[in-house]
């Protein structure tokens, strides 16, 4: 269960939770004039500290999405996670948390085209730990297409783009299904409504690469890393075919949110046996490790709060 924490982030200060509200008629609610960040902070118990996975990139991505939107962020990176900081200390969150950074056109009534005032806030939900037992999601393939570049660039996250994924969401579970995976207009792999997707045929995995109208997931490039370092294995990056899902072994979602989540069908048809396979299960195993920091040789993407 998320629960409220006291205080949030708004325009420099830390308020009062209830206190960060936003104008009806904002650009930011009119036209969804809003970029924003979802960032995964894990409590290791035994090093009594708090971590923040791959702060550095998701702040990154926060800046790239703003410049291709057009919106200017009022303080620099370092300021940002600063500031990210000292709201959880002052918190004294010491649990897995939930990280959400949004930058947003903040005035009532504004025009379409307004680019000011920008408001930037940040919040830190507590987050539980995912259930480990996980016995695979049956999805769908939607019949919405993916957002493309030509029209709204998946590659940035920005509140808009969610209506897309939105739509496919809702439908496949008017439908039965516990979620979706979008293709593009030529028929293509993308993604989930909010995560990443691979898929292991004959022993090889598989992921849409970055010009496949994704998101350019840091789970996924993550797990690019730790297939090649920890498992040996090398991920091809390329267009693929719904068919090639219907006769995957594996598949798989990632996300800083979902983490990983093994898929057990695709359109009622099973994948291998039904059960999380061998190698989503190591690959998952890899990553908990890491963001958890079990595993020195990834410290260098972990960022410590309290130490
Ligand atoms: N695709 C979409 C559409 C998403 O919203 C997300 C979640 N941010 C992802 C992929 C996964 O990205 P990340 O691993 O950086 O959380």
């Amino acid at each position: 269960m998320t629960k409220r924490p006291d205080t949030l982030f708004l325009n420099g200060e830390l308020v009062p939770y209830e206190n960060a509200t936003v104008h009806t008629l904002s650009p930011a609610v009119k036209y969804g004039a809003l970029i924003f960040e979802g960032i995964r902070a894990y409590w290791n118990e035994s090093q009594e500290d708090l971590y923040i996975f791959r702060a550095e990139e998701h702040l990154d991505r926060l800046f790239e999405s703003a410049k291709i939107a057009r919106i200017t962020i009022p303080y620099t990176k370092q300021e940002l996670l600063d500031s990210l900081l000292r709201l959880i200390i002052s918190n004294n969150q010491k649990q897995d948390l939930h990280i959400r950074i949004n930058a947003y056109v903040d005035t009532d009534n504004g025009a379409m085209d307004s680019t000011e005032p920008i408001s930037v806030s940040m919040a830190t939900l507590p987050m539980g730990r995912y259930d480990t037992k996980d016995t695979g999601l049956d999805v769908c393939i939607s019949s919405w297409a993916r957002i493309s570049e030509a029209a709204m660039p998946p590659r940035i996250k920005s509140a808009a783009n969610y209506h897309n994924s939105r739509l496919a969401l809702l439908q496949a579970k008017t439908d039965g299904y516990d979620d979706a995976i979008l293709l593009d207009g030529n028929g293509k792999l993308t993604e989930g409504p909010g995560y990443n997707v691979f898929l292991i045929r004959a022993g090889r995995v598989y992921t849409p690469a970055v010009t496949n109208g994704i998101l350019e997931g840091i789970t996924r490039a993550t797990l690019l890393t730790l297939f090649s370092e920890q498992l040996g294995m090398h991920v091809q990056e390329r267009d693929i075919d719904r068919t090639e899902l219907y006769i995957a072994e594996e598949a798989f979602f990632c996300g800083s949110g979902k983490e990983i989540k093994s898929i057990a069908s695709v359109d009622r048809l099973q994948l291998g046996d039904g059960n999380v396979g061998e190698i989503t299960t190591r690959i998952r195993e890899a990553y908990m490790d890491v963001v958890r920091g079990a595993n020195p040789k990834y410290q260098k993407w972990l960022l410590p709060v309290y130490n």
